[in-house]
């Protein structure tokens, strides 16, 4: 895949699936800093803030620092774009059961539908 079809997105998911350091609260990748200081923890201050009142809200629930409530809005919405994009992927699979050699064309139409599903998860930020 080369670099300008990923445009933005590469950062963001840089970090996923390897230890490089990753945002205490959205999970998104972290520039690693060097040099003195405490290592980042969180990626945006908006995150920073998000963390401090999901710990609050805990401690205030008397749940562990890693019990979170969220609003079953929220969770619908996570689940469905999660129940979207297993469906995409479910049918390229079977596309490409299907057909063992597909053209450049017809990887570029199965990219494109997985892209378009996984969209929806790019814009959920989860809330405590
Ligand atoms: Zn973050």
């Amino acid at each position: 895949m080369t670099k300008s079809t990923r445009g933005a997105r590469q950062p963001a998911l840089e970090g996923i699936g390897d230890d490089k350091p990753r945002c205490r609260w959205c999970r998104r990748a972290i520039a690693s800093t060097t040099g003195p200081g405490r290592p980042r923890e969180f990626c945006s201050q908006a995150c920073r803030q998000w963390d401090w009142v999901a710990r609050q809200r805990a401690r205030d629930l008397k749940l562990s620092e890693d019990q979170l409530v969220l609003t079953r809005s929220e969770l619908n919405d996570l689940h469905d774009a999660l129940y979207v994009l297993a469906c995409a992927v479910q049918d390229v699979r079977r596309d490409l059961e299907a057909n063992a050699k597909p053209t450049a064309r017809e990887l570029g139409d199965m990219l494109r539908w997985i892209l378009d599903c996984a969209d929806p998860l790019d814009s959920i930020r989860l809330r405590p």
